[in-house]
């Protein structure tokens, strides 16, 4: 009976360390180490984006844990097996960095940086009046979840009004909250800045499109933190171009790594990152899940299980 997880670089020694700190009677192994008998022998699986073949010969498997929050990478996985419960990180340290992330663009938008840098560009000393306070500012927030809703109490707290878009309603405290189809347009309606934590799942694929865009106030600015597949590209370009879109911070994009000459690293008014809003926290991560595979041994429930029919 063994764990077997996939580390696609060199962390992946540590990771076998500190679980097995966590879980010194289980045997731990590096997937590229095992051979067929250990394979046979491995009831939980940890991994992110592993290679295709990597469930081959994984025939016992009681559990699947993701090293991440999002699970679109596991249930894309053409081997992925089906009846197998699959847990993924819920917050483990994230949700505070993605916080600081979205707080950061709100107020690159809020407090005209974007300006400024255009101005710096023209060597230009422009301090006319562009005052606006956080108070008087709308963040919609797409996705509400242990993610979103971290988000949403950083900006609550720095005195942004906040609104909230879920596919079941809440009660969030603060927060303007709108729920399924029919609270899209009133969530939609004058914000300053729109972002999305959603998961990506046949859904929410292409949720930020032309349609989605027409509905926001001239000149919103647009923070995507969750995945790139979530925005129609060709939109979000038509969109900047026109002003629909004042600009956008982008941590995530379709593709990634976004390849050479993609017109969105020249855009002048697009900030990108390369998906590090919310880097995987290694020891929060491995305590939450060597705590999970506790709860496995001991017949418990797992927490984080994923609703494979909603894809989150
Ligand atoms: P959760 O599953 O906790 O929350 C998802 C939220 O989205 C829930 O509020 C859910 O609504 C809502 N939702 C899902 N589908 C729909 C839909 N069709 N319509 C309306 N609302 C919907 O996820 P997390 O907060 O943990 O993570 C969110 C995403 O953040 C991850 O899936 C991942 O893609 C991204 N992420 C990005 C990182 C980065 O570094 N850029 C790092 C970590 C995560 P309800 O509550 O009603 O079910």
């Amino acid at each position: 009976m063994a764990i077997i997880f996939f580390s696609s670089d060199a962390s992946g020694e540590q990771v076998r360390k500190n679980l097995q700190t966590e879980l010194p009677d289980l045997p731990i192994w590096n997937w590229q180490e095992t051979d067929t008998a250990t394979r046979q022998s491995a009831r939980y699986a940890i991994a992110w984006n592993p290679p295709e073949d990597f469930f081959d010969g994984l025939d016992n498997l009681q559990a699947i844990f993701s090293v991440a929050a999002g699970v679109d990478h596991l249930l894309d996985h053409p081997s992925l097996p089906p009846e197998v419960p699959l847990a993924r990180l819920e917050d483990a340290g994230m949700a505070d960095k993605i916080a600081e992330y979205v707080l950061y663009g709100v107020l690159h938008a809020q407090r005209s940086f974007d300006h400024y840098r255009s101005k710096q560009a023209l060597q230009e000393w422009d301090n006319s009046d562009r005052e606006v306070h956080a108070a008087d500012t709308t963040v919609g927030i797409l996705g509400l979840g242990t993610i979103g809703r971290v988000v949403a109490k950083r900006l609550v707290s720095n005195n942004y009004h906040v609104k909230g878009w879920s596919r079941s309603q809440k009660t969030v405290e603060g927060i303007d909250f709108h729920a399924g189809t029919e609270g899209l347009p009133g969530f939609l309606d004058n914000l300053d800045t729109l972002v999305c934590l959603l998961p990506l799942t046949p859904d929410t694929h292409g949720i930020i499109n032309k349609q989605l865009l027409e509905q926001l106030a001239n000149g919103t600015f647009l923070i995507n933190a969750a995945r790139g597949k979530h925005v129609d590209t060709a939109a979000l370009l038509e969109a900047l171009e026109s002003g629909k879109l004042r600009g956008a911070l982008l941590d995530v994009t379709d593709p990634e790594p976004l390849p050479g000459n993609h017109p969105l690293w020249s855009h002048p008014a697009v900030l990108i990152t390369p998906h590090v809003a919310g880097p995987t926290q290694m020891q929060e991560s491995v305590r939450q899940i060597a705590a999970n595979i506790k709860r496995a041994e001991a017949g418990s429930e797992l927490t984080g299980l994923v609703d494979r029919v909603r894809g989150y």
